[in-house]
């Protein structure tokens, strides 16, 4: 891959007031001139922090059939929105004609929706109407977690010379089922923004949780990573709303879960510092003895493996694997780790120790002095499976 080689622009430097930490809320579709007015008006009185509105213009749907957004006739409502409260605006584009028909109605910031970011042809396409044009630009995750096309669609903005370049973190599909709507998965967020530290990064509680219980849970972790802000859904009505109606808050609960969160320095103060440092001193001592215990775990492994070898044994025991895996499942629940944590993990160690084990399957078999065994050499096929 090549190099990334983004330096987005931080809030302050966006010319337009704006600073950490960046709030934006607003309906997930805008419905009618009504509602767009009523929403913004509300989010103008009740939670006066909040700088940017946003409404979805046009809404990718799954299916067919479903609300589709007002479309272009959406544009007017914004910019008197804009005109009534002095909230900046922001919708969101799929296609080169929505950039066009967004620019020319003096929307203020685009957003890449999680459905269009997987698509390198549709983010060029996007980035081909917006050359030459300065315009801030939020990139969401693509739906599926693959931190390389999130990357990959920040960069093709960045080329097409948008400085005013921001990410949003909405959460991932995955086939497990969770509480969330969405899967965090905040390892991609906090990857994203250690290979850019510039880049700031705005946290969409709304489209993780998927409904108002969980809102306040996910914006707070999200405030805890150090993220540049909130993207909020709210609605004047959300028990009407056309589109993500279980997700969305009214302007007035929009200030009380505003209200109750904690927004930490983005730098800690001296003392502050010290106990952070001591707190990292000891997280890297317990990550120095994981790896030691998994390298202790390896080399146990490989001694199986020999053995497994030396007895004419398949390497991989699906039976026990589920097993363990049970097991592990049973204490990281009682330790409070996730299921898709233990999971992940535990599949990983398994992966290492399964190549491991290969490595020896076939050192030996190819060593001086072997005598043959038959089967297909990979020594993952069980000998009396095999060809000979
Ligand atoms: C939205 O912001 O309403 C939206 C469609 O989000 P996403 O692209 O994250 O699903
Ligand atoms: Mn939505």
């Amino acid at each position: 891959m090549a190099e990334p080689n983004i330096l987005p622009l931080p809030f302050a430097q966006w010319g337009l007031g704006l600073d950490r930490p960046l709030l934006i809320a607003g309906p997930c579709s805008a419905e009618s001139r009504e509602q767009v007015l009523a929403t913004a008006e509300g989010i103008a009185e009740h939670a006066p922090q909040v700088k940017v509105f946003r409404a979805g213009s046009w809404k990718p749907r799954t299916r067919p059939g479903g609300f589709e957004g007002a479309g272009e006739a959406a544009l007017p409502w914004l910019a008197e929105a804009k005109e009534r409260t002095g909230l900046l605006t922001m919708t969101e584009v799929a296609t080169s004609a929505h950039v066009e028909a967004a620019l020319k109605a003096g929307v203020d910031m685009l957003w890449i929706g999680a459905r269009t970011t997987p698509n390198p042809f549709s983010v060029q396409a996007i980035a081909d109407a917006l050359a030459g044009v300065d315009i801030p630009v939020f990139v969401k995750n693509p739906v599926n977690p693959d931190l390389q096309l999130w990357i990959g669609a920040l960069e093709r903005m960045y080329a097409a010379g948008i400085k005013r370049l921001a990410a949003i973190h909405r959460g991932f599909h995955w086939f497990e089922r969770t509480p969330f709507r969405n899967s965090p998965m905040w390892e991609f967020p906090v990857r994203l923004k250690a290979a850019f530290p510039e880049l700031e990064l705005i946290g969409d509680p709304s489209h993780i949780a998927g409904n108002r219980q969980l809102l306040a849970g996910v914006a707070q972790q999200a405030l805890d990573l150090n993220f540049s802000g909130l993207m909020v859904e709210t609605h004047i009505d959300p028990a009407q709303a056309r589109s993500d109606a279980a997700q969305q808050v009214t302007p007035s609960d929009l200030d009380g879960l505003l209200t109750a969160l904690t927004f930490r320095s983005p730098k800690a103060g001296p003392t502050l510092r010290d106990e952070l440092q001591e707190h990292r001193d000891l997280i890297d001592r317990l990550d120095e003895e994981i790896l030691q215990k998994i390298a202790a775990r390896m080399e146990i492994s490989e001694r199986i493996g020999r053995f497994k070898q030396a007895h004419n044994i398949a390497i991989l025991q699906p039976e026990r694997w589920r097993r363990i895996m049970r097991a592990q499942q049973v204490l990281g629940k009682e330790l409070g780790l996730s299921p898709h944590f233990v999971q992940a993990l535990m599949d990983t160690v398994h992966d290492e120790s399964i190549r491991k084990q290969t490595e020896v399957w076939e050192r030996e078999q190819f060593a001086p002095g072997f005598q043959g065994m038959g089967g297909n050499g990979t020594g993952i096929i069980p000998r009396d499976e095999g060809t000979s």
